[in-house]
């Protein structure tokens, strides 16, 4: 069984009438659907409707509902509408900057080559290179390379001088 949230009727910070919640969650005002006043917080997908955005302030309250297809209880943040600021419209620019940025978690650190796929955030290495760095014992790659070493580390060295 779920947690029940119960009926409070409580004050809230953005205005100076009581109204009814379900109590509150980390802190803060929690409502049940259709429960909180949708002319002062909106989730952000409301704001983004309304072409705002939350602008860096923190979530005001919090929202619950019930998701059938995950099963369970889902928290979303609700922001004061009054203090969201409008959302940039993406220019030309923007777009560039923000193919760079992409561009550069899948640029290895190493080798600054650029490959399609994301490497990891820890070290940004391709495979490759974290090969020739030298790998930890317990590196998933040692799942792909079978078989006993014919060489050590000194004599490839050697072959390849
Ligand atoms: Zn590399």
């Amino acid at each position: 069984m779920s947690r029940r949230f119960l009926w409070v009727l409580a004050s809230v910070p953005w205005s100076d009438q009581t109204c009814f919640t379900r109590g509150t969650w980390h802190g803060k005002p929690l409502f049940s659907t259709k429960t909180a006043d949708r002319s002062v917080l909106a989730t952000e997908r409301q704001l983004t409707a309304m072409g705002k955005r939350p602008g860096g302030q923190d979530p005001a309250a919090f929202l619950y509902f019930r998701c059938r297809k995950a099963g369970k209880l889902v928290f979303a943040n609700l922001y004061l509408i009054e203090k969201a600021k409008p959302k940039q419209p993406m220019t030309p620019a923007r777009w560039a900057s923000h193919r760079k940025m992409m561009a550069a978690r899948r640029t290895c650190r190493e080798c600054r080559e650029t490959g399609w796929a994301e490497l990891p955030k820890a070290h940004r290495t391709c495979e490759a290179c974290l090969y020739s760095a030298g790998l930890d014992p317990h590196s998933y790659l040692h799942d792909y390379l079978v078989g006993e070493p014919t060489l050590t580390p000194e004599e490839h060295a050697a072959l390849a001088a």
